[in-house]
């Protein structure tokens, strides 16, 4: 049997459901077989074909459009087949059965997820992280994630980690070259300006991982907490956030009882927003349900990247609401810097004046007033600075690669410093950090990190 990146594969490329056009999609080394059966006739390269689709008595299954694409320039680098149907899943499956069928010879299969993209990184097409962009950008929540996606697949970020991964092979070669010349060792590696070269390497890295934190951001978005007492107004800012008639607004306390939660998106970063019950201390009145309920909210702050510390200015001042918020702070004290105090209802009440430092927000979830101002706060929280039209997208993966390049090389470059510095420390810090940097683009990536990569990806990609 022929290894599994080898065997040919085929799948339904197009979603599950009805659709005015369905794609099958077959992938191999030779597709021969399959065309000549299902279509009756050759096809010209890159050439769309209106036929019929034949089944094994030579009737037509459907009428559509093939289409041949010889190896090596097709997606998977592979001799590819595409044969575009009517899109209703009973003609889809049957085609694709039809396939399996004629394909039983050459050994084809059902593709997994993600196996037609795999085909294409293992057969240079496209790096690992433009392998990413492509599922990312199927995956896009907001349009800034998506057009970054794009620029990441265009290959955008990957030739700024080339770039990157070449100067540090340069900067290796010059120090491994001194290893065998220990007398003037230290010399050379002056003259050559070894130091300015690491120094402008880690300016540069410095940029790149300033750009994939903004991209892993648009990408993954932040976790933001609506928190406070009932009836402080928590779900009426989530819908006034969102637009959108979501969580169930009452005056009754205590009327949301679990977490409701919502993307929103500001300025193209996605924030997923979580209304979370009332948070109070429960005498004889509160019951099981609302217990629970309590419970997980605070489960959620403990995992929120922001915290909206909502009160309600008609209330500030009663003592009973004024202890319950104290209590409720006392809780939040550990996580202060991700907490934002929000004073709602400033239509009714002006907010206390400030003592000027800025860490409270007055708004109105009713009339809109201050959300502008509690959005920025947001997005600087997050940790957002950029215009989304420079951010290609990246993945916390990226991040900590980037990250560990980082230290490696600012140990390389703490050897430097020495009068006597260790040049086998000097040349194995680069290693790693050279190592760290080509996990990024797959130059040197672990098997079984390929393996999860690729089964996040939808079948049919
Ligand atoms: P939650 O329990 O914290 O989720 O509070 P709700 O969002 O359910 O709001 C409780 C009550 O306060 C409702 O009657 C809302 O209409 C009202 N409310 C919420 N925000 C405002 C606001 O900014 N101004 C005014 N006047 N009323 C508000
Ligand atoms: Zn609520």
């Amino acid at each position: 049997m022929l290894p599994r990146h080898h065997q040919p594969i085929v799948a339904i490329a197009t979603a599950a459901g009805r659709g005015a056009v369905g794609i099958v999609r077959a992938s191999g080394r030779d597709l021969q077989p399959l065309i000549a059966g299902v279509c009756g006739r050759a096809l010209g390269p890159r050439h769309a074909t209106y036929l019929p689709f034949l089944d094994a008595q030579g009737q037509a299954i459907d009428r559509g459009l093939a289409i041949h694409f010889p190896a090596p320039n097709s997606y998977t680098g592979e001799d590819v087949l595409e044969l575009q149907a009517h899109g209703g899943p009973v003609v889809l499956q049957l085609l694709l059965a039809r396939c399996l069928e004629l394909g039983r010879d050459i050994g084809l299969r059902l593709a997994e997820p993600g196996e037609f993209t795999e085909r294409a990184y293992l057969n240079d097409k496209l790096d690992l992280a433009q392998a990413e962009a492509v599922s990312d950008l199927i995956d896009a929540s907001t349009e800034a994630a998506a057009r970054s996606a794009s620029r990441s697949l265009s290959g955008a970020f990957s030739s700024e980690v080339e770039t990157l991964r070449e100067q540090v092979v340069r900067l290796r070669m010059l120090v491994e070259a001194t290893l065998d010349f220990p007398e003037e060792e230290i010399d050379f590696l002056r003259q050559a300006d070894a130091q300015g070269q690491l120094d402008a390497i880690n300016a540069q890295l410095a940029s790149v991982l300033d750009h994939a934190r903004q991209g892993a951001l648009l990408r993954e978005g932040i976790r933001v907490v609506l928190a406070g007492q009932p009836n402080v107004g928590k779900s009426s800012l989530l819908n006034a956030l969102a637009g959108a008639e979501l969580a169930i607004v009452t005056p009754i306390p205590g009327t949301t009882r679990d977490k409701v939660s919502q993307t929103i998106q500001i300025e193209g970063v996605p924030l997923h927003v979580i209304d979370t019950a009332g948070l109070r201390e429960l005498g004889a009145a509160g019951d099981e349900v609302e217990r629970i309920g309590i419970a997980r909210s605070w489960d959620a702050i403990g995992q929120a990247d922001a915290v909206l510390f909502l009160h309600d200015l008609t209330r500030v001042g009663e003592p009973a609401y004024d202890a319950d918020d104290a209590a409720i702070a006392q809780r939040l004290s550990p996580l202060a810097p991700r907490v934002v105090h929000v004073f709602n209802k400033s239509d009714l009440r002006a907010a206390p004046e400030g003592d000027g430092d800025g860490d409270g927000v007055a708004i109105s979830a009713q009339t809109g007033h201050g959300l502008d101002t509690l959005r920025h706060t947001l997005l600087r929280l997050a940790g957002w600075h950029a215009q989304p039209e420079g951010v290609y997208i990246a993945r916390a993966r990226h991040v900590d690669a980037l990250q560990r390049t980082r230290e490696h090389l600012a140990m390389a470059h703490a050897q430097l410093q020495l009068a006597q510095p260790a040049l086998d420390l000097l040349a194995e810090e680069l290693r790693l950090g050279h190592n760290a940097l080509a996990e990024i683009t797959g130059a040197f990536t672990p098997d079984d990190l390929l393996g999860e990569i690729f089964s996040r990806f939808c079948i049919g990609k």
